[in-house]
C-alpha cells in the first residue's frame, strides 16, 4: 500500500462535503443565515456548473478573519468539542468554504459594518487569498463559485443528462422553500440563467 498525496486526500475529503450543486447552495445559505442575513440572492448559470453566486446582507467577514475564512477547520462558530452541547448555528466544522475552494474557483466579496468599503478576494484551491481589490457592494457577503467540479469528472458526469440537471434545480427550489418556511421574515431570490426566477418573501 501507498499513502495518498496530501492534495489527493484534500480533494477526496472535499468531494464528500461538496457532493452536488444543491450542497454548495445549502452550505452558502446556511453561512448567510449564521451571519444574520435577512435577504439572500442565489444566482446560477448553466445549472450551477458555470457559476453559483450567493449574496447576503449579513454581518460580513472581519478583515482579521479573511486570511483563514476558507482554510479548512477554521470557524468562528465553536472553539472546542464542549461547544457542541450548545450549538446555535448551522455551521461549526469549518469545512464548507475550504471544500468548495478545492473543487472550484472561488471569489468572496465582503463588508462588515466597521469597514468603509467592500473588498473582493480571490482564493486558491487551498482556501488562501491570492489577490484582493476594492468592490462597490454594500454590507454583507457574496460568494461566487465558478467551474464547480472542474477537477472531479466523476461528480460532473452524474449531471450529464438534462433530466438530472432539472431534478437538481427542483431540489434547490425545495431547499429554498424550506428555509422560507422556517424563516418567514427572510427574503430569498433565486435566478437561473437570468431567465428563470423565483421570489420568496
Ligand atoms: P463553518 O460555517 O462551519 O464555520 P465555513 O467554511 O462554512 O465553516 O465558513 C468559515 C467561516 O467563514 C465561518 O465560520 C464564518 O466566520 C465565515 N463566513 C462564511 N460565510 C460567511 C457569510 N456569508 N457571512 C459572514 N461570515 C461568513
Ligand atoms: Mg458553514
Amino acid at each position: 500500500m501507498k499513502q495518498l498525496p496530501a492534495e489527493t486526500i484534500r480533494l477526496l475529503s472535499s468531494s464528500q462535503v461538496i457532493t452536488s450543486v444543491t450542497s454548495v447552495v445549502k452550505e452558502l445559505i446556511e453561512n448567510s443565515l449564521d451571519a444574520n442575513a435577512t435577504s439572500i440572492d442565489v444566482k446560477l448559470e448553466n445549472y450551477g456548473f458555470d457559476k453559483i453566486e450567493v449574496r447576503d446582507n449579513g454581518d460580513g467577514i472581519k478583515v482579521a478573519d479573511v486570511p483563514v475564512m476558507a482554510v479548512k477547520h477554521y470557524t468562528s462558530k465553536i472553539s472546542c468539542s464542549e461547544d457542541l452541547e450548545s450549538l446555535t448555528t448551522y455551521g461549526f466544522r469549518g469545512e464548507a468554504l475550504g471544500s468548495i475552494c478545492c473543487t472550484s474557483e472561488v471569489l468572496i466579496t465582503t463588508k462588515t459594518a466597521a469597514d468603509t468599503f467592500s473588498t473582493q478576494y480571490i482564493l486558491d484551491s487551498s482556501g488562501h487569498v491570492i489577490s484582493q481589490k476594492p468592490s462597490h457592494l454594500g454590507q454583507g457577503t457574496t460568494v461566487t463559485v465558478l467551474k464547480l467540479f472542474k477537477n472531479l469528472p466523476v461528480r460532473k458526469q452524474f449531471y450529464s443528462t438534462a433530466k438530472k440537471c432539472k431534478e437538481e434545480m427542483k431540489k434547490i427550489q425545495e431547499l429554498l422553500m424550506a428555509y422560507g418556511i422556517i424563516k418567514p421574515e427572510l427574503r430569498i431570490n433565486f435566478t437561473h440563467n437570468k431567465s428563470f426566477s423565483l421570489q420568496l418573501t
